[in-house]
C-alpha cells in the first residue's frame, strides 16, 4: 500500500515481537498477551513510534532544501526527541518547543530524559508556558518564523508528527508488517491495543488494519485526557491517509475505537493504577512503560483483560510505542519503586 511514496529509513526493520507468558499468567491466562517492540526500533536515542513516522516525512524535508527541523511537544515530549535525533543523522539543525503541557514539579523535570538528550544532540529548546493541545500553535509559527527572520530554512513537523499530511503512512506500514509477522508465526492476532493522543499511530494503524476489515479491533487507550479532540484527529487523519494511499474504502467515524477512561488525572500524570500497572509489567516481564502514555495503555490493556473485554483465547498485541526516557522525570513518584 505504501510503494509509492518515498521512505528514508530511520528504524533497524521490522520489530519485535514478543509474548508477555508471566503477565499473561498473572492476569489468568485466558488470552494470549504479546508485545510489539516499537520501543526498540531504531539506535537513534532509544528510538520509538515516532521514527516510523518521520521515515515517511524527511524525504519532503530533504528536498524543499530545508536546513532546520522545527517541531513542538511538552517538556519531557518523546516526539521532540526524535526529532532531535533525526536531525542530527541527517545534518540539519533542530529548533524545538517545548510547551508545559504537563503540571508536573518532579525537581528535574526539564533537565533530565528526553529533554537533555535533545540537548545533547544539539537542538535548540525553547521552554514555552503553554498548556496541553494538540493542536496548531502560535508558539510554533512563531518558532518557524525566528528560523527565517535569521536567514534559515525551516522544515515543520507538527506535535506528534501527526497532522502533517504524511503522518498516518508509517502506521499503515505497522499492519502491514504484522500481517507478515501473523503469516511466520502461524496465527493471526485478534487485538491490537495501542496508546493514542495525537493520533496518526492509531489512525494509521486502523487504516492499515482497514484492509482485512480489523480495524475496530485496534483498541486506542486514549492518554490525552482530551478524548473528543483526540478522537476527532483520528478520524481525520485516518480519511486522509486513506484517501493518500487509495485505500477505496470510506472510514466511518465508529471505527475509531477510543477508551476513554484511563487518561485521569490528566496528560503526563499518572494515576495510582497507571503506576501499578508500570510496576506489574516490569515486574513480571522487565518491561518498562513510561508514566504518559504506555503505562496508561498497560494499564487499560490490564484492566480490559481483568474485566473480560477480550474472549477467551485471544491473542492482543499491545504496541509499545517507546517513551521510557520521560520515566526520569518521574523521580519522586516512583522514589520507593
Ligand atoms: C507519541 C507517543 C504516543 C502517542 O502516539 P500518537 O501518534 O501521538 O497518538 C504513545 N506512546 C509514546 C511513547 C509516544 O511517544
Amino acid at each position: 500500500m505504501l510503494e509509492k511514496f518515498e521512505r528514508y529509513p530511520l528504524t533497524f526493520g521490522p520489530t519485535p515481537i514478543e509474548k508477555l507468558d508471566r503477565l499473561g499468567k498473572h492476569l489468568g491466562g485466558k488470552v494470549e498477551i504479546y508485545a510489539k517492540r516499537e520501543d526498540c526500533n531504531s539506535g537513534l536515542a532509544f528510538g520509538g513510534n515516532k521514527l516510523r513516522k518521520l521515515e515517511y516525512i524527511i524525504p519532503e524535508a530533504i528536498a524543499s532544501k530545508a536546513d532546520t527541523l522545527v517541531s513542538i511537544g511538552g517538556v519531557q515530549s518523546n516526539h521532540t526527541r526524535m526529532v532531535a535525533a533525526v536531525a542530527a543523522k541527517i545534518g540539519m539543525k533542530c529548533l524545538l518547543v517545548q510547551e508545559s503541557w504537563v503540571p508536573h514539579e518532579d525537581a528535574v523535570y526539564d533537565r533530565v530524559g528526553n529533554i537533555l538528550l535533545s540537548r545533547i544532540m544539539g537542538a535548540e529548546v525553547h521552554i514555552v508556558d503553554e498548556g496541553f493541545d494538540i493542536g496548531i500553535r502560535r508558539s510554533w509559527e512563531q518558532a518557524l518564523a525566528d528560523v527565517k527572520s535569521r536567514g534559515g530554512t525551516p522544515y515543520a513537523i507538527p506535535a506528534g508528527a501527526s497532522v502533517h499530511k504524511y503522518g498516518g503512512l508509517g502506521y499503515v506500514g505497522f499492519a502491514e508488517e504484522v500481517r507478515a509477522q501473523e503469516k511466520q508465526l502461524g496465527f493471526a492476532f485478534d487485538y491490537v491495543v495501542v496508546c493514542t493522543v495525537t493520533g496518526s499511530t492509531h489512525a494509521g494503524m486502523l487504516v492499515g488494519f482497514c484492509r482485512d476489515g480489523r480495524q475496530r479491533n485496534v483498541i486506542g487507550i486514549d492518554a490525552s485526557a482530551t478524548p473528543a479532540q483526540t478522537k476527532a484527529q483520528v478520524l481525520d487523519i485516518a480519511r486522509h491517509t486513506a484517501k493518500l494511499i487509495d485505500l477505496g474504502l470510506e472510514i466511518v467515524e465508529d471505527d475509531v475505537v477510543l477508551l476513554e477512561e484511563y487518561a485521569y488525572p490528566c496528560y503526563g500524570i499518572p494515576s495510582e493504577q497507571t503506576k501499578e500497572a508500570i510496576r506489574l509489567c516490569a515486574r513480571l516481564e522487565g518491561m518498562i512503560t513510561d508514566p504518559v502514555y504506555e503505562g496508561k495503555s498497560m494499564q487499560g490493556m490490564v484492566d480490559l483483560i481483568k474485566k473480560g473485554f477480550f474472549p477467551e483465547g485471544s491473542r492482543v498485541l499491545y504496541a509499545h510505542l517507546g517513551g521510557a526516557p520521560a520515566i526520569n522525570g518521574y523521580s519522586y513518584t516512583f522514589r520507593e519503586g
